[in-house]
């Protein structure tokens, strides 16, 4: 730690100030030593008369100006003995002098000392000036701290938001499930710890390296193990604190930044959330934000303003590339894009493994199943996912995570956190027969999805909920499997309507309903698979509000927009009438169903599809074929 003459300054006024309220006790207390020390007995003037008359007197000492005595006198009933006597005496009293020396009486006056006064007077001053010494210093010292009160006079001259880690400490055996972006990122780290290798030939050093990917893929993580595998600096600043209130702030971040990591070189400056500062210029409603592209126009100078081969590599992070102002993406600047998306099937097994290095895992748990089990999951959610199963361990005080707490954690981090089942009850019927209604449906239809588990437990929202199992992520996705998907959303709702009738529907289906619409929608719209056509109507929807036109034009005529509307309604009607139709062919099975629900709370995958298989004469799933 540096101690500069300022902090120690700043320690020695304290010091000095209650120092000198104990030197000031002390010498407060020799002062009135002085007159006391020597008798500590009190004596009233009255009795001093008295001792007087009877000649009991032998000596006066008086001090203060003539404010206090020390008497000496004799006491004749305890054998002559001499005492010592303060007495505090009127404050004009010549006749008591006249006495004295009538009863002829040894007596000395005693002035008070000197130097006391000197020191008093010293003592009175100090601490005034003490205190004008310190403000005087606490003022310049503010107006040169970020943050401090000197500073409102000058904000945004030297307010450093950044960070600098000196050694990350991570490294790519850190970074897992996103291969090719780390090979890609290997020649940045050559760049930091080799730059002759290819200055000598004459090749220019990148600049800048854009990270794209979604929320939690690892994209810091990577940035971070770049300056680890390098041994360099890592300075990082999140975009969003570039934009502050006053007009030139983020500017004079932006240059603070570069000069710091100047002294520095060779390092890393890592810029968070770049579409915060880079979004399109001139875009969104009003015309734009002048700070924000201050800002960013700074920035570019800044990356424009050094060399190539200075040793500073700036790597950005965004899930949003496609609002960024194209002058940030032009060579130069960030020339590189490095994708970072979330994981596969693979890449979820090795981050697992990654992150099980520090868990204790018994030895039944297959990281490879619960990789399986979580299509979609990104580095950061599986991260989290055994820091919840190792909780769960910890609470139900077992010696390590087993696969029971991972399942858990999973239900957990999928659709939150699980709720008190309900009491027996109407209510508690429909909500299984709704569920079973979902399952049935993907038990019954060979595109579906496999049944996982039925389940009354809520979590969350639900208030029962019908795991299926994913399919791996094969990519493309067939016009039978979406209308497979549409039926089984729509198997709650049919079932309610087919057990109970029109009038008993409840509102538990609102979110099935927004999903089927959605999906019928795009089949129309997107992917071609209706009756108009093989169209694209649509294009993806981008907010005005991230910088992009307000105007969007549309695409279609009227005309069009109302035959995209019908062919909605016909593929959502059909599916809906082909799950009605199951429930009414397999209500059996389905009151069996309800029955063992109610009873056990949740129904394994395996154990429902055995139960369908003895009522239907059909042990394999049906094709379905949808009659459109
Ligand atoms: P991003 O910056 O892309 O939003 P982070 O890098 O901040 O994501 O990731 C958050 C956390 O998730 C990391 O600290 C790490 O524990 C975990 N994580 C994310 N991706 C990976 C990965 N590919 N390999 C290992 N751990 C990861
Ligand atoms: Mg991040
Ligand atoms: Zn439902």
């Amino acid at each position: 730690m540096k101690i500069s003459w300022r902090t120690i300054v700043l320690w020695t006024i304290p010091a000095l100030v209650i120092g000198f309220f104990l030197w000031q006790g002390t010498f407060a207390q020799t002062q009135m030593n002085m007159g006391s020390n020597t008798a500590s007995t009190r004596m009233s003037y009255g009795r001093f008369l008295d001792y007087l008359k009877t000649d009991r007197v032998t000596s006066v000492d008086l001090y203060d100006n003539g404010r206090t005595a020390i008497v000496e006198a004799v006491d004749p009933e305890l054998n002559n003995r001499v005492q010592r006597l303060r007495v505090d005496l009127p404050v004009n009293s010549p006749y008591l002098i006249s006495r004295l020396r009538e009863a002829n009486i040894n007596f000395d006056s005693h002035p008070p000392r000197n130097e006391g006064a000197v020191w008093g007077l010293l003592g009175n001053l100090i601490f005034p000036i003490l205190l004008i010494v310190g403000l005087f210093f606490l003022f310049r010292r503010s107006s040169n701290v970020p943050g401090g009160p000197g500073q409102a006079m000058n904000f945004g001259k030297s307010k450093a938001r950044f960070s600098m880690e000196a050694k990350t400490g991570v490294l790519f055996d850190d970074v897992a499930g996103v291969d090719e972006a780390k090979e890609e990122l290997q020649e940045v780290v050559t760049f930091l710890k080799k730059p002759e290798r290819f200055t000598a030939i004459g090749a220019r050093i990148p600049k800048g390296v854009l990270l794209v990917g979604p929320p939690g893929t690892g994209k810091t993580l990577l940035a971070k193990a770049i300056a680890g595998e390098a041994g360099v600096p890592f300075f990082s600043i999140s975009g969003s604190e570039f934009v502050e209130m006053f007009v030139g702030v983020g500017a004079s971040r932006v240059r603070d930044l570069f000069k710091k990591a100047k002294e520095n070189a060779p390092c890393i400056i890592f810029i968070d959330e770049i579409d915060a500062v880079g979004r399109q210029r001139g875009a969104g409603i009003g015309g734009g934000n002048d700070e924000r592209e201050q800002t960013l126009n700074q920035l570019l100078t800044e990356m424009d303003g050094f060399e190539g081969n200075s040793g500073i590599i700036i790597i950005a992070a965004t899930n949003r590339p496609d609002v960024l102002d194209s002058a940030l993406l032009r060579p130069g600047r960030f020339d590189r894009q490095v994708t970072v998306d979330a994981p596969d099937i693979k890449g979820r097994l090795s981050i697992l493994n990654v992150h099980a290095r520090n868990k204790k895992l018994s030895n039944e748990i297959s990281l490879e199943a619960i990789s399986r089990r979580t299509p979609g999951f990104t580095g950061a959610d599986l991260a989290n996912l055994l820091n919840e199963a190792a909780i769960l361990t910890a609470r139900r005080r077992k010696e390590a995570i087993t696969m029971l707490e991972i399942n858990d954690a999973v239900d957990r981090v999928v659709a939150g956190m699980e709720g008190t089942p309900l009491m027996d009850g109407k209510s508690k019927r429909l909500i299984a027969y709704h569920e079973v209604g979902h399952a049935i449906v993907g038990t019954l239809l060979k595109e579906h999805d496999s049944v996982q588990k039925v389940t009354l437990v809520p979590r969350g929202q639900a208030r029962g909920l019908t795991w299926f199992m994913p399919s791996e992520e094969q990519g493309l996705i067939s016009r039978s499997q979406i209308l497979a998907r549409i039926t089984g959303a729509l198997g709650g709702r049919a079932a309610e309507k087919v057990i109970f009738g029109d009038s008993e529907v409840t509102t538990g289906a609102s979110n099935d309903l927004q999903q089927v619409t959605g999906m019928a929608r795009q089949m129309v719209t997107r992917y071609g698979m209706s009756d108009l056509g093989p169209m694209s109507l649509e294009t993806q929807q981008s907010e005005v509000f991230l910088g992009r036109d307000l105007m969007t034009r549309s695409e279609y005529s009227d005309e069009i927009a109302s035959r995209i509307d019908a062919q909605v309604r016909t593929i959502v009607e059909h599916c809906y009438e082909d799950a009605c139709h199951m429930m009414r062919d397999h209500r059996v099975v389905i009151d069996r169903l309800v029955d063992l629900l109610i009873e056990k709370e949740t129904i394994d995958g395996d154990e429902f599809r055995q139960i369908v298989a003895e009522y239907t004469n059909v042990p394999e799933k049906e094709s379905y074929v949808p009659v459109l």
